[in-house]
């Protein structure tokens, strides 16, 4: 796509190339409504053994990109645009050949739902297997005792009678492990985990994050982390992007989003957690307003429709003027470094507790 113009600021290079750059990415689908722009100049980094989260609303673009990576999207409905490159190599206008050779191998996903991604007609130790059998000329012998191995990383009891049960049979929790192990069968060097923990209860979601962080010890794997609750990156991720109407509004360590966000957005999102040291009847403080539509998306900063902050910028700059994303730490945002810190350590911080 040509006529896209670059708008997002690169991130800062680290003096090693990194295994997965993403830069200016737009990734936009033709609907009967128009064209929705759901990817809008996206660039970020990721080196190996490290996790990158990225966060936001739904709708925000994460699971879009994501996909954009394994170059899952339709290619009829689907305009891609910006570079994606994995260990050097391009993936953007690469061909399904060369896709698929890289998916379930180098780059895998560990979807929200196992429900929808095992299919119940098949046993899980089959599923697992199918994956290792396809890229590594595997015997089915060996697929299926590299299945019952896998099973017995991601702590499955009694893996080797498991192995023939169907989905169906296993436990919300035990399916989350089952595509773990079938997302990590062939060690890939990418992973990529879409809210893996949504779906299950509070101590199950604490053992999956602690088994995902084992295994990336283990592999040295790279994972991209996505999510919309900042407590499952806070244990997780080395960074964050939080991302808004398909675009990179912030970027930094979690330790610096997480105690001095600097984008209004940010700070929206750590308002609205609930704290465990709150009062019962102390409110929580949502976002006012709802995402944006991305048919449509607001002029400007896309969050300016639901900012408080845009009175302190003034006049219309909000509305009229995209902010970008410098390189390294930063936030796409018109208020001053000063004005951020302010509004952050008087207004926003003593909500947080
Ligand atoms: Fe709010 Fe304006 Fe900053 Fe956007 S640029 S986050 S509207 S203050």
């Amino acid at each position: 796509m040509t006529t896209l113009t670059k708008t997002e600021g690169a991130p800062v290079p680290t003096g090693s190339d990194p295994f997965l750059s993403v830069r200016d990415l737009y990734v936009r689908f033709s609907t009967e409504d128009g064209i929705v722009k759901a990817v809008d100049g996206l660039s970020f980094d990721l080196q190996k053994g490290q996790t990158l989260g990225i966060v936001g609303e739904s709708g925000s673009g994460k699971s879009v990109t994501n996909l954009a990576v394994l170059g899952l999207h339709n290619p009829a409905s689907t305009e891609i645009a910006g570079e994606i490159t994995l260990d050097g190599q391009e993936l953007t206008g690469a061909r399904e050949r060369t896709l698929q050779k890289l998916r379930g191998n180098k780059m895998a996903m560990i979807f929200q739902d196992p429900l929808t991604a095992l299919s119940p007609y098949y046993t899980v130790g089959r599923q697992i297997a199918e994956p290792f059998i396809k890229h590594t000329g595997a015997s089915k012998r060996e697929g299926r005792q590299r299945a019952i191995e896998m099973l017995t990383k991601v702590g499955i009891p009694q893996p080797g009678l498991r192995v023939d049960d169907y989905p169906h049979q296993f436990s919300g929790g035990m399916r989350q492990r089952a595509m773990i192990a079938m997302a990590l069968v062939c060690n890939p060097a990418l992973l990529i985990a879409d809210e893996p923990t949504t779906a299950l209860d509070v101590t199950v979601q604490a053992q999956i994050l602690d088994l995902l962080k084992d295994l990336q010890q283990e592999f040295g794997s790279a994972i991209i982390l996505i999510t919309h609750d900042l407590g499952v990156v806070a244990n997780m991720a080395d960074e964050l992007l939080v991302m808004y109407a398909g675009r990179a509004v912030e970027r930094g360590t979690v330790k610096d989003i997480l105690t001095a966000p600097q984008h209004p957005y940010a700070w929206g999102l750590l308002g609205s957690m609930p704290r465990l040291s709150a009062s019962v009847d102390e409110p929580l403080h949502p976002i006012p307003g709802s995402p944006p539509s991305l048919l449509n998306p607001p002029s400007g900063c896309p969050f300016h429709p639901r900012c408080a902050f845009t009175s302190e910028v003034g006049g219309t700059r909000c509305a009229d003027e995209r902010p970008l994303l410098a390189p390294g730490r930063a936030s796409a945002c018109h208020l001053t470094a000063e004005q951020k810190h302010t509004f952050f350590t008087e207004q926003i911080k003593p909500r947080l507790g």
